[in-house]
């Protein structure tokens, strides 16, 4: 049964850390009992708390603990939880309609959605946006708006790379398990290139993204053909894989490539979109104008709304018909994405989410000078990891050490996340709505769990 009265989220939420007893909590434990007897143990979940409310820098469960957040939902409450602007325009929305169909009869915050992503999306010359219900349907989209427009099957991707769930997204990620295992045969067509990934490149940093320039050359005018190549997506910070930030000067790279062909540059900026890193955009950190953008998470505070922003006259290549579904640009999630701009704008958000970069990559990279068995610290704005490896030196991926490092936290009330190929990544994604206290309160119970965690292993 649910609780008589539940807290209400948004920011007037108490922003405190509290533990009340064991992770999860008895009403939470009973909850998971009941799941697993009704949903498939496919759907897994990284903390069963089960939430009552979250706003702030805190999310509150069920049996009255109150964790910081330093997740987001993976990257979608970037503005807040039930921010005041979403929250607001949402619910009236509610109250008016709550769905006709796009392709039936429009509306206008549909309009107003794409005249945003329009103005601050780095594509050059007119643009055009189409508006889809989540990440993978807009990466789905983004390859048949490609196609369409240059006649060309083929689609590279990199190693790393997480691009969704669906057939053709999960045929572009790259790590098998859990994503791909079972789920074959998968999408033909796709080609993969090696990521310029600074930490792991076997010559080491210095001709990283020249080398995986290089390949990706290779790759193109060898293996594939530039005549059958289609589009070349990357996420410019890989998310799932491990908040790669690619070698200083890859990006630009791949996009004078992709340009001396004729091949479309896609970028996926579903994770490392809207606001997230201190620009809009992460492409926009090194100047990168990509053909095609793709947007979802962090877009719409919550509510499931995902995009294809592109240049005009590659987005109108596809017929009526050719682009949209039932519930594609839902005119409640459209209001919600406008309150996500607005608060964007209100609060001057891409500024904190630098501030919140320079306060998070400061405390993590004076736990890597203490702890040898962070092997990397790496991000951008409100987007930074840390590689947990095995102590002295060969750099070997420690994926039980990270796993055992998240488990402390999430007892300690600091939510934190695992990514990476190899498992061995922790990931932070505060909201940029978090006080500051419970920021340096959460990257300091971090400190402790490593720590505590690395005086096991050595
Ligand atoms: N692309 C990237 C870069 C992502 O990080 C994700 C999700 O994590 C997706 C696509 C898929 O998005 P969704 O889960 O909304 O389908």
């Amino acid at each position: 049964m649910p609780r008589a009265s539940r807290p209400v989220g948004g920011p007037g939420l108490t922003q405190v850390r509290r533990i009340t007893g064991e992770i999860p909590g008895p009403r939470s434990r009973e909850l998971l009992a009941r799941q697993r007897t009704l949903v498939p143990a496919g759907v897994g979940s990284t903390l069963p708390v089960f939430v009552e409310a979250a706003g702030g820098g805190v999310i509150v469960d069920a049996d009255g603990n109150s964790f910081i957040d330093f997740g987001s939902g993976i990257a979608v409450t970037t503005v807040g939880n039930s921010a005041p602007a979403v929250a607001e325009r949402a619910a009236a929305q509610l109250r008016r309609f709550t769905h006709t169909c796009f392709l039936v009869n429009p509306y206008e915050s549909y309009l107003d959605v794409c005249a945003k992503l329009n103005e601050y999306a780095p594509v050059p010359g007119e643009k055009r946006t189409l508006l889809v219900n989540s990440g993978a349907e807009a990466v789905e989209n983004a390859v048949k708006i490609a196609r369409a427009a240059t006649g060309r099957p083929g689609v590279v991707v990199f190693d790393h790379a997480f691009h969704g769930r669906t057939l053709l997204t999960m045929s572009l990620t790259a790590k098998n398990k859990p994503y791909k295992q079972g789920f074959g045969p998968f999408a033909p067509e796709v080609h993969r290139a090696p990521m310029a990934y600074p930490y792991r490149w076997p010559s080491g940093p210095a001709d990283c993204a020249a080398e995986a320039a290089d390949a990706l050359e290779d790759l193109l005018d060898r293996q594939v053909g530039a005549d059958n190549a289609a589009a070349v997506l990357v996420e410019p910070i890989q998310g799932e894989g491990g908040f790669i930030v690619p070698a200083p000067g890859f990006l630009p790279r791949v996009a004078e490539i992709c340009r001396a062909r004729g091949i479309l540059l896609i970028a996926d900026e579903v994770q490392s979109g809207i606001a997230r890193t201190g620009h809009m955009f992460a492409c926009e950190h090194e100047g990168v104008r990509p053909d095609l953008i793709t947007t979802a998470k962090g877009l719409a505070g919550g509510l499931p709304l995902g995009a294809v922003t592109g240049r005009a006259e590659l987005m109108d290549a596809v017929p009526a018909g050719g682009l949209g579904g039932t519930f594609s640009g839902n005119p409640v999630a459209c209001e919600a994405a406008l309150g996500v701009f607005a608060e964007i704008e209100a609060h001057d958000l891409l500024e904190r989410a630098l501030a919140i970069g320079d306060t998070m990559l400061g405390r993590l990279d004076a736990l890597r000078d203490a702890h040898p068995v962070i092997g990397d610290v790496r991000g951008r704005g409100a987007m930074a990891a840390i590689e947990l490896v095995e102590p002295f030196g060969e750099r070997l991926p420690a994926p039980d050490l990270a796993a055992r490092i998240a488990r402390r936290c999430h007892a300690e009330g600091l939510m934190v996340l695992t990514a990476g190929s190899y498992g061995n990544v922790l990931r932070f994604l505060p909201p940029l709505s978090i006080p500051d206290d419970l920021l340096v309160e959460g990257l300091s119970l971090l400190g402790e769990a490593v720590a505590a965690e690395a005086a096991s292993v050595v």
